[in-house]
Protein backbone atom coordinates (compact mmCIF):
# COMPACT_ATOMS: atom_id res chain seq x y z
CA UNK A 1 0.00 0.00 0.00
CA UNK A 2 1.25 3.32 -0.74
CA UNK A 3 1.38 6.31 1.52
CA UNK A 4 -1.41 7.93 -0.54
CA UNK A 5 -3.43 4.75 -0.39
CA UNK A 6 -3.01 4.31 3.12
CA UNK A 7 -3.80 8.00 3.90
CA UNK A 8 -6.96 8.03 2.33
CA UNK A 9 -8.48 5.12 3.32
CA UNK A 10 -8.30 6.25 6.84
CA UNK A 11 -9.38 9.79 6.74
CA UNK A 12 -12.49 8.30 3.80
CA UNK A 13 -13.20 5.53 7.04
CA UNK A 14 -13.30 8.30 9.67
CA UNK A 15 -15.84 10.01 7.06
CA UNK A 16 -18.02 6.97 6.85
CA UNK A 17 -18.62 7.16 10.68
CA UNK A 18 -19.07 10.55 11.24
CA UNK A 19 -16.30 10.85 13.09
CA UNK A 20 -14.43 12.85 10.68
CA UNK A 21 -12.75 15.92 12.95
CA UNK A 22 -11.92 19.35 11.49
CA UNK A 23 -11.09 22.70 13.37
CA UNK A 24 -12.71 25.77 13.23
CA UNK A 25 -11.18 29.35 13.85
CA UNK A 26 -12.69 31.34 15.49
CA UNK A 27 -12.46 35.43 16.19
CA UNK A 28 -11.81 35.28 19.78
CA UNK A 29 -14.30 36.74 22.08
CA UNK A 30 -14.09 36.14 25.98
CA UNK A 31 -14.90 33.02 27.99
CA UNK A 32 -18.57 33.39 28.15
CA UNK A 33 -19.01 34.23 23.87
CA UNK A 34 -16.77 33.54 20.79
CA UNK A 35 -16.92 34.72 17.45
CA UNK A 36 -17.41 32.69 14.26
CA UNK A 37 -17.84 34.30 11.05
CA UNK A 38 -19.58 37.43 12.84
CA UNK A 39 -21.74 35.19 14.90
CA UNK A 40 -21.56 35.75 18.62
CA UNK A 41 -22.01 32.46 20.45
CA UNK A 42 -22.32 31.23 23.81
CA UNK A 43 -19.13 28.97 24.84
CA UNK A 44 -19.88 26.18 26.79
CA UNK A 45 -16.75 24.21 25.19
CA UNK A 46 -13.68 25.72 26.95
CA UNK A 47 -12.10 24.23 29.79
CA UNK A 48 -11.12 28.63 31.18
CA UNK A 49 -13.29 27.31 34.33
CA UNK A 50 -12.70 30.50 36.12
CA UNK A 51 -11.89 33.25 33.18
CA UNK A 52 -8.85 33.81 33.70
CA UNK A 53 -7.39 33.88 30.08
CA UNK A 54 -9.19 37.13 30.41
CA UNK A 55 -8.34 38.43 33.87
CA UNK A 56 -6.73 42.11 33.52
CA UNK A 57 -3.97 41.27 36.17
CA UNK A 58 -2.98 38.05 34.48
CA UNK A 59 -2.58 39.95 31.07
CA UNK A 60 -0.95 42.55 32.82
CA UNK A 61 1.67 39.96 34.10
CA UNK A 62 2.23 38.78 30.80
CA UNK A 63 2.70 41.86 29.04
CA UNK A 64 5.17 42.79 32.00
CA UNK A 65 7.11 40.06 32.12
CA UNK A 66 7.38 40.12 28.27
CA UNK A 67 9.23 43.58 28.98
CA UNK A 68 11.18 42.37 31.16
CA UNK A 69 12.66 39.09 29.53
CA UNK A 70 11.22 39.34 26.27
CA UNK A 71 8.98 36.44 24.47
CA UNK A 72 11.16 33.50 24.20
CA UNK A 73 13.05 31.98 26.80
CA UNK A 74 15.76 30.74 24.46
CA UNK A 75 16.41 27.30 25.21
CA UNK A 76 16.39 24.73 27.18
CA UNK A 77 16.08 24.90 30.97
CA UNK A 78 19.37 23.46 31.17
CA UNK A 79 21.13 25.76 29.20
CA UNK A 80 20.08 29.38 29.39
CA UNK A 81 15.54 29.00 29.21
CA UNK A 82 15.64 28.77 33.07
CA UNK A 83 14.86 32.12 34.00
CA UNK A 84 14.40 33.80 38.00
CA UNK A 85 10.77 33.59 37.20
CA UNK A 86 11.03 30.33 36.95
CA UNK A 87 12.53 29.39 40.03
CA UNK A 88 10.13 31.60 41.85
CA UNK A 89 7.12 30.09 40.20
CA UNK A 90 8.30 26.34 40.99
CA UNK A 91 8.84 27.22 44.85
CA UNK A 92 5.32 28.86 44.81
CA UNK A 93 3.54 25.98 43.63
CA UNK A 94 5.79 23.31 45.56
CA UNK A 95 4.39 25.87 48.68
CA UNK A 96 0.84 26.14 47.76
CA UNK A 97 0.72 21.68 47.18
CA UNK A 98 2.57 21.12 50.59
CA UNK A 99 5.49 19.29 48.32
CA UNK A 100 9.25 19.87 48.74
CA UNK A 101 9.58 19.91 44.53
CA UNK A 102 7.58 21.63 41.53
CA UNK A 103 8.64 21.01 38.17
CA UNK A 104 7.24 22.83 35.50
CA UNK A 105 6.86 21.29 31.72
CA UNK A 106 5.74 23.20 28.22
CA UNK A 107 2.24 21.17 28.32
CA UNK A 108 0.03 18.85 30.54
CA UNK A 109 1.11 16.21 27.00
CA UNK A 110 4.81 16.64 27.80
CA UNK A 111 4.67 16.10 31.65
CA UNK A 112 2.59 12.92 31.39
CA UNK A 113 4.56 11.78 28.45
CA UNK A 114 8.11 12.62 30.29
CA UNK A 115 7.48 11.18 33.63
CA UNK A 116 6.28 7.75 32.37
CA UNK A 117 9.32 7.35 29.70
CA UNK A 118 11.51 8.63 32.77
CA UNK A 119 10.53 6.47 35.13
CA UNK A 120 9.07 3.00 33.62
CA UNK A 121 11.74 -0.05 32.59
CA UNK A 122 11.33 -3.49 30.91
CA UNK A 123 10.40 -4.90 34.42
CA UNK A 124 8.01 -2.80 35.59
CA UNK A 125 4.01 -1.90 35.01
CA UNK A 126 1.55 0.66 34.61
CA UNK A 127 -2.03 0.08 35.97
CA UNK A 128 -4.15 3.37 34.62
CA UNK A 129 -7.76 3.79 35.09
CA UNK A 130 -9.39 2.65 31.68
CA UNK A 131 -10.52 6.08 31.48
CA UNK A 132 -7.15 7.88 31.52
CA UNK A 133 -6.22 10.83 29.56
CA UNK A 134 -4.79 10.12 25.98
CA UNK A 135 -2.05 12.31 27.17
CA UNK A 136 -0.93 8.72 29.97
CA UNK A 137 -2.55 6.08 27.83
CA UNK A 138 -0.50 7.00 25.36
CA UNK A 139 2.51 7.59 27.42
CA UNK A 140 1.81 4.26 28.80
CA UNK A 141 1.68 2.44 26.22
CA UNK A 142 4.72 3.47 24.39
CA UNK A 143 6.80 3.26 27.46
CA UNK A 144 8.86 -0.30 27.63
CA UNK A 145 7.04 -1.38 30.73
CA UNK A 146 3.45 -3.55 30.75
CA UNK A 147 0.39 -1.67 30.93
CA UNK A 148 -2.88 -2.86 33.15
CA UNK A 149 -6.21 -1.01 32.93
CA UNK A 150 -8.34 -0.92 35.32
CA UNK A 151 -12.42 -0.32 35.55
CA UNK A 152 -13.04 3.27 35.63
CA UNK A 153 -12.95 4.55 39.25
CA UNK A 154 -13.02 0.75 40.83
CA UNK A 155 -10.71 0.15 43.00
CA UNK A 156 -11.54 -3.90 43.44
CA UNK A 157 -10.77 -3.66 39.87
CA UNK A 158 -6.85 -2.01 40.98
CA UNK A 159 -6.60 -4.24 44.14
CA UNK A 160 -7.06 -7.69 41.65
CA UNK A 161 -4.24 -6.71 39.59
CA UNK A 162 -2.21 -5.23 42.32
CA UNK A 163 -2.65 -8.98 43.71
CA UNK A 164 -1.25 -10.53 40.97
CA UNK A 165 2.70 -11.43 42.39
CA UNK A 166 4.63 -8.89 40.51
CA UNK A 167 8.34 -8.57 40.74
CA UNK A 168 9.19 -4.76 39.30
CA UNK A 169 7.83 -1.16 40.17
CA UNK A 170 4.04 -0.38 39.86
CA UNK A 171 2.86 3.21 38.50
CA UNK A 172 -0.64 3.63 39.59
CA UNK A 173 -2.52 6.20 37.84
CA UNK A 174 -5.62 8.30 37.50
CA UNK A 175 -6.93 11.20 37.04
CA UNK A 176 -8.92 13.34 39.58
CA UNK A 177 -11.16 14.54 38.26
CA UNK A 178 -11.74 13.16 34.34
CA UNK A 179 -12.38 14.98 31.17
CA UNK A 180 -14.80 13.76 29.14
CA UNK A 181 -17.08 12.27 32.09
CA UNK A 182 -16.53 15.23 35.32
CA UNK A 183 -16.45 12.50 37.69
CA UNK A 184 -13.82 12.05 40.62
CA UNK A 185 -12.02 9.66 41.48
CA UNK A 186 -11.70 7.53 44.66
CA UNK A 187 -8.46 9.13 45.29
CA UNK A 188 -8.19 7.65 49.19
CA UNK A 189 -8.67 4.17 48.43
CA UNK A 190 -6.59 4.30 45.92
CA UNK A 191 -4.05 5.40 47.07
CA UNK A 192 -4.39 3.28 50.23
CA UNK A 193 -4.02 0.11 47.40
CA UNK A 194 -1.45 1.55 46.15
CA UNK A 195 0.69 2.00 49.22
CA UNK A 196 -0.34 -1.16 50.62
CA UNK A 197 1.33 -2.95 47.67
CA UNK A 198 4.26 -0.41 47.59
CA UNK A 199 3.28 1.02 44.61
CA UNK A 200 3.39 4.53 43.80
CA UNK A 201 0.42 6.77 43.18
CA UNK A 202 0.48 9.60 39.90
CA UNK A 203 -2.70 11.67 39.81
CA UNK A 204 -3.41 13.57 36.71
CA UNK A 205 -5.23 16.68 38.27
CA UNK A 206 -5.68 18.86 35.32
CA UNK A 207 -9.76 19.55 35.54
CA UNK A 208 -9.21 19.87 39.63
CA UNK A 209 -6.87 22.58 40.51
CA UNK A 210 -8.00 26.04 40.77
CA UNK A 211 -11.85 24.30 40.81
CA UNK A 212 -11.74 22.40 43.87
CA UNK A 213 -10.20 22.37 47.17
CA UNK A 214 -9.32 25.11 50.08
CA UNK A 215 -7.05 27.92 47.80
CA UNK A 216 -8.17 25.95 44.43
CA UNK A 217 -5.72 23.11 45.63
CA UNK A 218 -7.61 20.69 43.32
CA UNK A 219 -8.81 16.68 43.81
CA UNK A 220 -6.29 15.56 45.77
CA UNK A 221 -5.97 18.20 48.55
CA UNK A 222 -9.90 18.15 48.68
CA UNK A 223 -10.12 14.26 50.00
CA UNK A 224 -6.99 14.68 51.82
CA UNK A 225 -4.23 12.38 49.96
CA UNK A 226 -0.99 13.13 48.58
CA UNK A 227 0.27 10.86 45.77
CA UNK A 228 4.03 10.82 45.09
CA UNK A 229 3.24 12.36 41.41
CA UNK A 230 0.88 15.11 41.22
CA UNK A 231 0.41 16.81 37.81
CA UNK A 232 -1.12 20.33 37.42
CA UNK A 233 -1.89 21.66 34.40
CA UNK A 234 -2.26 25.21 33.32
CA UNK A 235 -4.82 25.24 30.27
CA UNK A 236 -7.73 24.81 32.06
CA UNK A 237 -8.73 26.64 35.36
CA UNK A 238 -5.35 28.79 35.21
CA UNK A 239 -7.05 30.22 31.39
CA UNK A 240 -3.06 29.77 30.27
CA UNK A 241 -1.02 27.00 29.66
CA UNK A 242 1.95 24.63 31.28
CA UNK A 243 1.96 22.20 33.58
CA UNK A 244 3.90 21.05 36.57
CA UNK A 245 4.83 17.95 38.63
CA UNK A 246 4.95 17.88 42.18
CA UNK A 247 6.99 15.11 44.07
CA UNK A 248 9.85 14.94 46.35
CA UNK A 249 13.86 16.13 45.88
CA UNK A 250 14.89 12.77 44.75
CA UNK A 251 12.16 12.34 41.97
CA UNK A 252 12.54 15.73 40.81
CA UNK A 253 16.21 15.72 40.67
CA UNK A 254 15.84 12.15 38.76
CA UNK A 255 13.64 13.93 36.70
CA UNK A 256 15.93 16.95 35.63
CA UNK A 257 18.21 13.87 34.58
CA UNK A 258 15.90 11.60 32.41
CA UNK A 259 12.79 13.78 31.31
CA UNK A 260 13.92 13.91 27.43
CA UNK A 261 11.10 16.72 26.99
CA UNK A 262 12.50 19.17 29.56
CA UNK A 263 15.99 18.57 28.50
CA UNK A 264 15.40 18.24 25.01
CA UNK A 265 12.92 21.37 24.38
CA UNK A 266 12.37 25.03 24.77
CA UNK A 267 11.67 25.67 28.15
CA UNK A 268 8.84 28.01 28.68
CA UNK A 269 8.51 31.71 28.46
CA UNK A 270 9.30 33.35 31.32
CA UNK A 271 6.89 36.03 30.24
CA UNK A 272 4.05 33.00 30.79
CA UNK A 273 5.53 32.35 33.72
CA UNK A 274 4.33 35.36 35.32
CA UNK A 275 1.38 35.57 34.26
CA UNK A 276 1.15 32.11 35.53
CA UNK A 277 2.10 34.00 39.06
CA UNK A 278 -0.52 36.29 38.81
CA UNK A 279 -3.01 33.40 37.68
CA UNK A 280 -1.86 31.28 40.94
CA UNK A 281 -2.64 34.46 43.36
CA UNK A 282 -6.04 34.68 41.94
CA UNK A 283 -6.86 31.27 42.04
CA UNK A 284 -5.56 31.39 45.94
CA UNK A 285 -7.19 34.92 46.98
CA UNK A 286 -10.80 34.19 47.73
CA UNK A 287 -13.33 31.57 46.40
CA UNK A 288 -16.11 33.59 45.01
CA UNK A 289 -14.65 32.75 41.39
CA UNK A 290 -15.26 28.67 42.74
CA UNK A 291 -18.56 29.68 44.52
CA UNK A 292 -20.00 31.41 41.19
CA UNK A 293 -19.16 28.23 39.24
CA UNK A 294 -20.73 25.73 41.59
CA UNK A 295 -23.91 28.14 41.84
CA UNK A 296 -23.81 27.59 38.23
CA UNK A 297 -23.26 24.11 38.12
CA UNK A 298 -25.97 23.52 40.76
CA UNK A 299 -28.73 25.69 38.64
CA UNK A 300 -27.74 23.45 35.50
CA UNK A 301 -28.11 20.32 37.19
CA UNK A 302 -31.45 21.08 38.01
CA UNK A 303 -32.63 21.87 34.98
CA UNK A 304 -31.31 19.64 33.03
CA UNK A 305 -32.97 16.42 35.19
CA UNK A 306 -36.06 16.34 32.95
CA UNK A 307 -33.67 15.66 29.55
CA UNK A 308 -34.29 12.62 27.34
CA UNK A 309 -30.72 11.82 27.60
CA UNK A 310 -28.41 10.25 30.38
CA UNK A 311 -26.43 12.86 32.41
CA UNK A 312 -23.69 11.37 34.55
CA UNK A 313 -23.01 12.12 38.13
CA UNK A 314 -20.71 14.54 37.54
CA UNK A 315 -20.44 17.75 40.62
CA UNK A 316 -18.19 19.52 38.11
CA UNK A 317 -17.62 22.42 35.42
CA UNK A 318 -17.51 19.47 33.08
CA UNK A 319 -21.82 18.70 32.46
CA UNK A 320 -21.74 15.63 29.48
CA UNK A 321 -24.98 15.09 27.91
CA UNK A 322 -24.79 11.37 26.19
CA UNK A 323 -26.67 11.13 23.39
CA UNK A 324 -25.06 7.66 22.10
CA UNK A 325 -24.50 7.60 18.51
CA UNK A 326 -22.05 9.67 16.48
CA UNK A 327 -24.94 11.70 14.12
CA UNK A 328 -27.70 12.14 16.15
CA UNK A 329 -25.04 13.87 18.91
CA UNK A 330 -23.65 16.02 15.42
CA UNK A 331 -27.20 16.82 15.00
CA UNK A 332 -27.76 17.89 18.30
CA UNK A 333 -24.40 19.87 18.93
CA UNK A 334 -25.46 21.37 14.93
CA UNK A 335 -29.36 22.82 16.45
CA UNK A 336 -27.63 24.49 19.09
CA UNK A 337 -25.35 25.74 17.37
CA UNK A 338 -28.28 27.25 15.05
CA UNK A 339 -29.79 28.91 18.60
CA UNK A 340 -26.12 30.65 18.84
CA UNK A 341 -24.67 28.24 21.48
CA UNK A 342 -21.14 26.51 20.90
CA UNK A 343 -20.71 22.83 22.17
CA UNK A 344 -18.99 20.71 20.60
CA UNK A 345 -20.06 16.59 20.37
CA UNK A 346 -17.24 14.21 21.71
CA UNK A 347 -17.25 11.34 19.38
CA UNK A 348 -15.18 7.78 19.77
CA UNK A 349 -11.97 7.43 19.90
CA UNK A 350 -12.00 10.11 22.35
CA UNK A 351 -14.91 8.47 24.37
CA UNK A 352 -15.80 4.85 24.27
CA UNK A 353 -18.00 3.45 21.72
CA UNK A 354 -22.05 4.49 21.61
CA UNK A 355 -21.08 7.49 24.08
CA UNK A 356 -21.12 10.08 21.88
CA UNK A 357 -21.52 13.13 23.88
CA UNK A 358 -22.04 17.10 24.21
CA UNK A 359 -19.30 17.74 26.62
CA UNK A 360 -20.84 21.04 28.25
CA UNK A 361 -18.69 22.93 30.30
CA UNK A 362 -19.58 25.84 32.88
CA UNK A 363 -17.01 28.40 33.57
CA UNK A 364 -17.54 31.03 36.22
CA UNK A 365 -17.68 34.06 33.31
CA UNK A 366 -21.52 32.54 32.39
CA UNK A 367 -24.32 34.01 34.37
CA UNK A 368 -27.59 32.39 35.40
CA UNK A 369 -28.89 33.55 32.31
CA UNK A 370 -26.79 31.86 30.05
CA UNK A 371 -27.32 28.57 31.91
CA UNK A 372 -30.72 28.97 31.67
CA UNK A 373 -30.95 29.96 27.58
CA UNK A 374 -28.62 26.91 27.54
CA UNK A 375 -31.34 24.51 29.47
CA UNK A 376 -34.17 26.00 27.60
CA UNK A 377 -32.43 25.08 24.29
CA UNK A 378 -31.69 21.94 24.99
CA UNK A 379 -35.15 21.25 26.07
CA UNK A 380 -36.31 22.45 22.91
CA UNK A 381 -34.07 20.56 20.61
CA UNK A 382 -34.61 17.54 21.96
CA UNK A 383 -37.50 16.59 20.45
C1 LIG B 1 -5.91 18.69 29.10
C2 LIG B 1 -5.36 17.49 29.75
C3 LIG B 1 -4.02 17.14 29.60
C4 LIG B 1 -3.12 17.84 28.64
O1 LIG B 1 -2.71 19.03 29.17
P1 LIG B 1 -2.18 20.15 28.16
O2 LIG B 1 -1.50 21.10 29.07
O3 LIG B 1 -3.37 20.70 27.48
O4 LIG B 1 -1.24 19.48 27.23
C5 LIG B 1 -3.53 16.10 30.34
N1 LIG B 1 -4.33 15.39 31.16
C6 LIG B 1 -5.63 15.67 31.30
C7 LIG B 1 -6.45 14.87 32.23
C8 LIG B 1 -6.19 16.73 30.58
O5 LIG B 1 -7.48 17.00 30.70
Amino acid sequence: MSWQTRINEAVAARKQVAAFRVRQPNEGGSVRFLTQNERRYLNFSGNDYLGLSQNRDVIAAWQQGAEKYGVGSGGSGHVTGYSLAHAEFEQQLADWQGYPRALLFISGFAANQAILAALMQAEDRVLADKLSHASLLEAAAHAPSQLRRFHHNQPDSLQRLLEKPFSGETLVVTEGVFSMDGDAAPLAELHNLSKTHGSWLMVDDAHGVGVTGEEGRGSCWQQGVRPELLVVTFGKAFGCSGAAVLCDDATANYLLQFARHLIYSTAMPAAQVCALQAALARVRQDDDLRDKLAANIARFRAGAAGLPYQLTGSQTAIQPVIVGENQPALDLASALRERGLWISAIRPPTVPPGSARLRITLTAAHEPEDIDFLLESLHGCSH
